[in-house]
């Protein structure tokens, strides 16, 4: 009886297997057996994601990297697309959301273009906006004194600079 118990059960069961439970009969008896659920490529942390979202992933905060300013979900399209082609912009939103929560970028709410989105990791700075091609473009310097422009009795938590005009390509 334990010698059955071996190999042939467990082939046996294999043959069964649906991917969450085994099942098999031996003299009368009924075995199910629960299978730990199949590793999910998307779900599973530590596992790989599928070789095209990670490719398509990786174009995208490649983008990021490489302009250093705000941008609108179609200009990360024009941009990825020329590491890889295929890229769509439901990919573009999908990932931008993604890196969003993930902390990796933060929105930019900008007059003009829709929501704009840029490195969550950039240290304090402000922005210029062209009048004619509607690109931003960050602004490292803060002026110290803008928070005493408050009145009297004012408590200031943060300010917001906008520079609006045309960048040295519209001027
Ligand atoms: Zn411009
Ligand atoms: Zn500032």
């Amino acid at each position: 009886m334990l010698k059955k118990w071996g190999a042939d059960f467990f082939n046996t069961l294999l043959e069964h297997a649906d991917g969450t439970q085994a099942r098999a009969g031996f003299r009368g008896y009924r075995v199910t057996v629960m299978l730990p659920p199949a590793p999910s490529a998307s779900t599973e942390i530590g596992q790989p994601m599928r070789q095209r979202d990670t490719r398509q992933r990786r174009a995208i905060r490649n983008v990021f990297l490489s302009v250093e300013r705000p941008l609108t979900p179609e200009q990360v399209l024009e941009l990825g697309q020329t590491a890889v082609p295929s890229l769509g912009l439901a990919t573009v939103y999908r990932n931008v959301k993604i890196l969003c929560t993930e902390g990796w970028l933060s929105e930019v709410e900008l007059p003009g273009a829709g929501m704009r989105y840029e490195l969550a990791a950039r240290p304090h700075h402000h922005h210029f906006v062209c009048r004619t091609c509607d690109q931003a473009y960050d602004i490292d310097d803060c002026p110290d004194t803008i928070e005493e422009m408050a009145p009297p009795g004012f408590r200031v938590d943060d300010h917001e600079v906008i520079l609006y005009g045309r960048c040295p390509e519209c001027v």
